[in-house]
């Protein structure tokens, strides 16, 4: 009978219900550089290129902002060289920007992006990557540190990843141009600027400016460096583990769908108008980031959610999750739900279609013997054989099981949004802070000169910038 079924169905959930174990930081830095390190930060776009313009935004102003907090706060490191591709708003090729960085004998360049999705339903951070080793893993063991640091943040992480273009080389330009010249190149694409759940971390110049100095610690911590000034060290971390070829191969290289997205009935609470489904998923080589859903057949769909335990770093995700549904009264559901990968590709699943209509009309308890889908306990028939009872017992045991899982799960998410508050009214408060800062210190220069003259500030801070740019230059040569 269904108790038998059920209880089968729950034992299945209760294995998929386990969680791919995390890489350990643990291995050697690859990349060998010399006594200092020399870093190039490359501002992406510029000029008449605006980059990504949705919301409002400017692509190019806000690689800039960040960049330079980026260049600023790396120059508190010791044994570092540090030059920015542009400093203004210009035009700049691609090889321009590679060849500037082969000029200075760059160990690396950071290209400084945001992001924006063609539906505008994509969220989190990303590092993309050189195909090829060994600038693929250099790539990779810097992407690590950058992602860590924006996982703490609050931000989805959507992975390190490779994008193929013609000939076997890579399709983005300045990764491309940056590996001709053999300087190990990432673009650090740093959230979706057209998504809500992105827009608090990069709504202000003060944001932009914190995101800049997050880049800064991680190459940083990627190349091992102490800052006195910054009361910091981290010249005995560890790199992270680029594991087996195979296992990079595929984390950096996926591109196909996720295989498999299911779904299948588990309760359905017509008074509260609620129905739950459980949701599996696989994707073998990137991992599953993101599901939607669909209530009326796959017309139309929500907008996207985080897949539970979903970790573009890593590749994990949950095999299996409850979903649980509002059902708006009159409708007679039917359930897609889509599965998306780190690329962004979906894969559908079965249809659930309801028996019946929402919301299911009260009715006198005798009337409704035999055709309960919902499998309580208390529905089954009352003579249990020696085993029924058995069965009884051990599905209990697992749903017990079971809501303490899913109870975890709730209060992991919980967690997980408190953090980001805390770091959104963190940044309010240091952004109070400099403001009151800045302020002071324009009253303080004001009255030195005795004539305050806001313009004449405002440039002088623009030529120190460029002083700092040509005097780092100067050093290497
Ligand atoms: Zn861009």
């Amino acid at each position: 009978m269904n108790l038998r079924r059920f209880a089968g169905l729950m034992l299945a959930a209760l294995m998929a219900l386990s969680w791919i174990p995390k890489r350990a930081m643990a291995a050697e830095l690859l990349q060998e550089t010399g006594e200092k390190v020399v870093v190039v930060i490359d501002p992406g776009h510029g000029g008449s290129n605006l980059g990504t313009t949705a919301n409002g935004h400017e692509e190019k102003s806000m690689t800039l902002v960040t960049a330079l907090a980026m260049y600023d706060e790396l120059l508190l490191y010791d044994g570092i060289e540090v030059y920015l591709t542009r400093t203004q708003d210009k035009d700049m090729t691609l090889k321009e920007r590679a060849q500037f960085a082969e000029s200075v004998e760059a160990d690396f360049l950071f290209s400084i992006h945001y992001n924006a999705s063609e539906q505008h339903d994509a969220y989190g951070a990303e590092v993309w990557v050189p195909m090829h080793a060994p600038y693929s893993t250099y790539g990779y063991q810097f992407g690590y540190e950058a992602l860590t640091n924006f996982r703490e943040l609050g931000l989805l992480v959507r992975g390190i990843k490779t994008r193929p273009g013609e000939k076997g080389l890579d399709y983005y330009g300045i990764l491309r141009e940056s590996v001709a010249l053999e300087v190990p190149a990432v673009i650090i694409e740093h959230c979706h600027v057209d998504e809500a759940h992105d827009a608090g971390f990069c709504d202000s110049e003060e944001k932009l400016q914190l995101l800049g100095r997050r880049d800064a610690a991680a190459v940083a911590r990627y190349f091992g460096l102490k800052s006195s000034a910054l009361n910091v060290d981290y010249s005995d971390r560890e790199a992270a583990d680029t594991g087996d070829e195979a296992w990079l191969n595929a984390l950096l290289n996926a591109r196909t769908a996720p295989e498999l997205c299911q779904i299948s009935y588990v309760d359905a609470d017509y008074e509260e108008g609620l129905l739950t489904l459980s949701v599996s998923g696989s994707d073998s080589d990137s991992g599953l980031l993101y599901y939607s859903y669909s209530i009326d057949g796959g017309e139309t769909f929500s907008g996207r959610e985080s897949w539970p335990g979903g970790d573009g770093l890593t590749g994990a995700y949950q095999k299996e999750f409850t979903l649980m549904l509002n059902i708006p009264p009159g409708l007679r559901p039917v359930v897609v739900v889509r599965a998306y990968n780190g690329f962004d590709i979906g894969t559908e699943s079965n249809p659930y279609e309801s028996p019946m209509i929402f919301p299911f009309p009260p009715e006198p308890e005798d009337s409704r013997p035999e055709q309960a889908e919902d499998p309580e306990p208390e529905a089954a028939p009352e003579k249990f054989e020696d085993l029924d009872m058995l069965i009884a017992i051990v599905m209990f045991t697992i749903a017990i099981v079971l809501s303490m899982m899913l109870a975890l799960q709730i209060v992991e998410a919980k967690r997980r949004k408190k953090r980001r508050q805390r770091y959104l009214q963190n940044i309010e408060r240091e952004i109070a802070m400099e403001k009151e800062a800045a302020d002071r210190r324009r009253y303080r220069y004001s009255q030195n000169r005795e004539s305050p003259n806001g313009r004449q500030y405002s440039r002088q801070t623009e030529d120190w910038g460029r002083s700092r740019y040509y005097q780092s230059r100067n050093e290497d040569g």
